[in-house]
């Protein structure tokens, strides 16, 4: 999936109504850098690597992120949840998680037309999205083995 992102992230901030800070601003360029979907331990490491910065506050910002569909919280296996970006340049995608090291890899968004008439169920059904979750050994872990 081509990562490359053309959003402006200032612009975005103040057409949610948020003030800029460098906090906001970090975790969406993180996001925005970020070739595979991140925990927020690993967006905190990165932020915590420039600047000083209270745990708390970056983990309410990711929350008042997703709140406002800005991020997308992955529903995958596992206890800790992953982030993306929900940028108009990134519709929903399936993912490919590693049952080794945990990373979770973004795909290419695929036609799902089929399976989303099928998988609607009985007439009357309103499905709202549909999670595609590949699991399986990434290939840095199939090198390693
Ligand atoms: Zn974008
Ligand atoms: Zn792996
Ligand atoms: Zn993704």
């Amino acid at each position: 999936m081509d990562m490359s992102d053309r959003c402006d992230f200032r612009q975005w901030l103040a057409s949610q109504g948020l003030k800029l800070t460098a906090v906001r601003l970090a975790v969406l360029e993180i996001l925005g850098a970020a070739s595979c979907a991140l925990r927020a331990k690993e967006i905190l490491e990165v932020i915590r690597s420039r600047r000083r910065v209270n745990k708390v506050t970056v983990y309410r910002i990711l929350e008042d992120f997703c709140n406002r569909g800005m991020v997308r919280r992955l529903s995958l296996e596992g206890r800790v949840s992953h982030y993306e970006l929900a940028c108009e340049h990134r519709p929903p995608h399936p993912h490919f998680q590693c049952h080794t090291c945990r990373e979770v890899q973004c795909l290419e968004p695929v036609p799902l037309t089929r399976v989303w008439t099928e998988l609607q169920g009985p007439v009357g059904n309103r499905a709202d999205h549909i999670d595609i979750r590949v699991e399986g050994l990434c290939h840095k872990c199939r090198e390693e083995a």
